[in-house]
Order: structure tokens, then C-alpha cells, then sequence
């Protein structure tokens, strides 16, 4: 599977409308915008929602691409495990993380000793 790389060319014209001519500007917006930089493409707010925008747009390529890694016999055995570990933890089905905690008495600790040396 291969994806075509957007390029500017690709870019939808800017829907922001000239004040001195009344027509419809001819820029491209900016990347995963809709407006250019001659009109507020290039401010913050503006900015960070277009990223937010691409971003949104490849989830999906990137859950199939995760499908894909899973199910291909071909790939590495450990790039499957950690696609499907990602897949399950990103599902909530992760182990649940915990530690074990002993409470020995002073008698179990000294008997765990001696046993230990036992071994040695
Ligand atoms: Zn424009």
C-alpha cells in the first residue's frame, strides 16, 4: 500500500474573499487549512488546528497500517508482538500494573535467611 505525499499543488484555494476586488482569493490555503497566509493561515490558533486536522486524517492510515504489521507473517515476530501489545493497551486490555508487598514477621524473615544460606 502506498499513500501519495500531499504537496502544495494539492492545497484547496483559499475560501477568504480579496477586500479591494470583492473575488474570491487565488492562494492556496495552507497545508490542512482553509484559509492562505495572506489571511490568518499563519496565525497560532490557525496553525495548530490545521495540525490537528492532518493529525485526525492519520489515524486511520496509521490503524490500518498497525493492522497490517500484526497479521503480516512476513514482518518480524517482535514488530507483531508490540503492534498487537499497542493495539491491546490502547483498548484498555493492558496488565494492570502493581507491586506485591510481603509483610513478614521478624521469625519468617530470619527463617528466609537461613534457608538462603541453606542453599548457598
Ligand atoms: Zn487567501
Amino acid at each position: 500500500m502506498s499513500h501519495k505525499k500531499p504537496t502544495y499543488k494539492d492545497q484547496p484555494q483559499c475560501t477568504a474573499t480579496s477586500k479591494q476586488s470583492g473575488e474570491r482569493c487565488k492562494q492556496a490555503a495552507k497545508l490542512g487549512g482553509k484559509v492562505c497566509h495572506y489571511h490568518g493561515g499563519n496565525a497560532p490558533q490557525t496553525v495548530k488546528a490545521n495540525a490537528r486536522r492532518i493529525l485526525e486524517g492519520l489515524v486511520g492510515p496509521a490503524l490500518v497500517t498497525l493492522q497490517e504489521l500484526m497479521l503480516d507473517s512476513e514482518v518480524p515476530a517482535s514488530v507483531r508482538y508490540q503492534a498487537l501489545r499497542d493495539v491491546l493497551d490502547r483498548t484498555g486490555l493492558k496488565p494492570v500494573d502493581k507491586a506485591e508487598v510481603l509483610l513478614l514477621t521478624d521469625e519468617a524473615i530470619a527463617a528466609e535467611i537461613a534457608r538462603l544460606k541453606a542453599d548457598q
